[in-house]
């Protein structure tokens, strides 16, 4: 039987590049999976773009099928009544895992990826901190889950190591795939031993073989002055315990900030609404308020109107990814009374006498109003 030519296996050119190669052949692998596939002839459609894909995908023996074409692989001695070519070694799992999102049927000697070692989960916590507490740092304590090594079997899950029976060491055993469409030889990770190469007599029965176990930690955390509301910090490897041996996952501290009574908090600017009477506002006047870095003197212009603003330069809030302070600004809001006393409306109606009346907005409206 003559064999196809690789590339038009696959419908790639001959200067397909790696990626170009992989989409190809998972799209044929989707097509033809004959898990998946009505088309009669899909097992041996399959069977040629795994042999076509094995070879393509791998630089050097890519480099011999260009020289030498088939023959390159045949009379090898590797796999006699598979078609010619040894798979062994060859790990599709990743591309199948993507296509199959890893549970993968009837061809569970492509798998693998579960044993694989695998980062624990993430997880996020909340953390309440005062307007103060986030604008300055501080340092809370927050009590956390974590997979520590276990300390009776030192992280290993048991007890007399020896190399695994299974594999014989190497971690990885051969499995001999028979199909409908011929047998051949793929490698994957020992189910013995996980791939480590090694197994134990005894299992550990406090971290029941895990290597780790859970335990309750208190911690104190740092707090870096100038987070705001929704900033996280992140605490490596409080998270999930690693999978396999992988590393655990890591928990971030999303921090709420309480709202401060006065001060109003935009990024590293820091908003002050300071109410003025209405003789502060005509007439000017001297007033201490708060900043976050203690009292200021503030002098206040005569004529201040509601709405008008000063800035106080520098006295916002450092951010903890700023690289300076940011500013507050003074709002004015002039409260018009509405209970006066005897005394006080007196007053008010003396002045009333006076003109008052100053300025463009009077003239324009004087004509209609009476
Ligand atoms: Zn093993
Ligand atoms: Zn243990």
């Amino acid at each position: 039987m003559d064999k196809k030519d690789y590339y038009e296996v696959l419908g790639v050119s001959k200067s397909a590049t790696q990626d170009e190669i992989k989409s190809a052949f998972r799209k044929l692998a989707k097509k033809y999976h004959p898990d998946v596939s009505k088309e009669p002839d899909a097992a041996e459609k399959f069977k040629e773009a795994q042999e076509a894909y094995a070879v393509l995908s791998d630089e050097s023996k890519r480099k011999q099928y260009d020289q030498f074409g088939h023959a390159a692989f045949s009379g090898n001695g590797g796999m006699g009544g598979a078609g010619g070519y040894d798979f062994s070694g060859f790990d599709f799992s990743d591309i199948f895992g993507e296509m199959f999102g890893g549970g993968f049927g009837g061809f569970s000697g492509f798998g693998g990826s579960s044993n694989r070692a695998r980062k624990g989960r993430d997880s996020v916590m909340t953390m309440n901190l005062s307007f103060e507490e986030a604008v300055f740092g501080c340092t809370k304590k927050v009590t956390l889950d974590m997979f520590e090594d276990c300390e009776d079997c030192d992280g290993k899950g048991g007890h007399n190591e020896k190399t695994c029976k299974t594999c014989h060491g190497s971690g990885q055993v051969t499995a001999e795939q028979r199909t409908m469409f011929g047998t051949f030889m793929t490698k994957t990770t020992c189910p013995n031993c996980k791939g480590k190469g090694k197994s134990y007599e005894r299992v550990c029965n406090t971290c029941k073989g895990n290597g780790k176990v859970k335990k309750t930690v208190t911690k104190e955390i740092k707090v870096p002055a100038g987070v705001n509301d929704g900033n996280q910090l992140r605490i490596a490897g409080a998270g999930e315990a690693g999978i396999n041996g992988g590393p655990n996952g890591d928990v971030y501290i999303e921090f709420v900030i309480k709202e401060h009574q006065i001060f109003k908090r935009d990024g590293d600017d820091i908003y002050l609404e300071l109410p003025l009477t209405i003789t502060e506002a005509v007439l000017g006047c001297k007033k201490e308020i708060p900043t976050i870095y203690g009292n200021v003197k503030l002098t206040i212009p005569a004529g201040a109107e509601t709405g008008d603003r000063q800035r106080l330069r520098g006295k916002g809030i450092n951010g903890v990814n700023s690289f300076g302070k940011g500013d507050m600004y003074v709002i004015f809001k002039v409260v018009i009374p509405t209970k006066l006393s005897r005394d006080q409306k007196k007053l008010f109606e003396q002045l009333a006498k006076t003109d008052l009346e100053d300025g463009t907005e009077f003239d324009k409206i004087r004509k209609y109003v009476d």
